[in-house]
């Protein structure tokens, strides 16, 4: 496993690719890229980013409780309680027959847990990169006041350059915000409706026990 350390100050920020089957091959060259912009420009704080946690395992989902069993969950888990992470960023790829049941506005019946939030609105192409929080079982490894998000990529676009910059400019709005009211004004900005669905998603989840994300 490729893990990119970078060293400055401000909040500790981990991004973490490829968490399960092949999606690695899919988020590796973002965050191969991100990495890359980090390492040409120290402003950007204390980082921890890992292009691909494994190559090809198997898929579990990171919904059960069975995921954080296995090799690549407890390298998860061991990379989040060794770094303390005030800012963590989980990028998945996902395949088009899959897009109906992760946006499904039934998914809480269904799984449990919130539907992701397509990004795509009127000043955006259609890139079907979607957005949502992380599950509920690996957000109890943070504090309150910490920012995690998880970001969906369409496999079957995820060689076009227009899909590859959108999520490089959601992460580099990670790189470079220093708290969570900025990261989220910054995402706002960017996606005021898509933000709009996407919080009150989570407020009707997590009711006021946690302020998205
Ligand atoms: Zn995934």
């Amino acid at each position: 496993m490729k893990l990119y350390r970078f060293c400055g100050g401000g909040a500790r920020k981990l991004f973490v690719g490829g968490l399960h089957g092949d999606e690695g091959l899919y988020t590796a060259p973002i965050l191969e890229t991100l990495a890359s912009e980090a390492e040409a420009d120290d402003n950007y704080g204390d980082l921890i980013i890992v292009p691909s946690l494994t190559m090809g395992g198997r898929y579990i989902g990171v919904l059960s409780e069975e995921y954080y069993r296995s090799r690549e969950g407890m390298i998860l888990t061991g990379l989040i309680k060794r770094y303390k992470p005030s800012f963590y960023f989980e990028l998945h790829a996902y395949g088009e027959s899959s897009y109906h049941r992760l946006t499904n506005p039934e998914r809480e019946k269904r799984e449990g847990v919130p539907p992701f939030v397509d990004l795509d609105d009127h000043e955006h192409t259609h890139n079907h990169i979607l957005l949502g929080s992380i599950a509920p079982v690996l957000r109890e490894l943070f504090s309150a006041g910490d920012f995690c998000l998880t970001i969906e990529l369409p496999k079957w676009r995820s060689d076009e350059e227009g899909v590859r910059e959108e999520v490089l400019q959601i992460l580099r709005i990670g790189l470079l915000s220093l708290t969570r009211t900025e990261m989220l004004t910054q995402l706002r900005k960017m996606y005021p409706d898509a933000l709009k669905r996407a919080e009150a998603l989570f407020i009707q989840y997590y009711h006021s026990r946690l302020e998205p994300f």
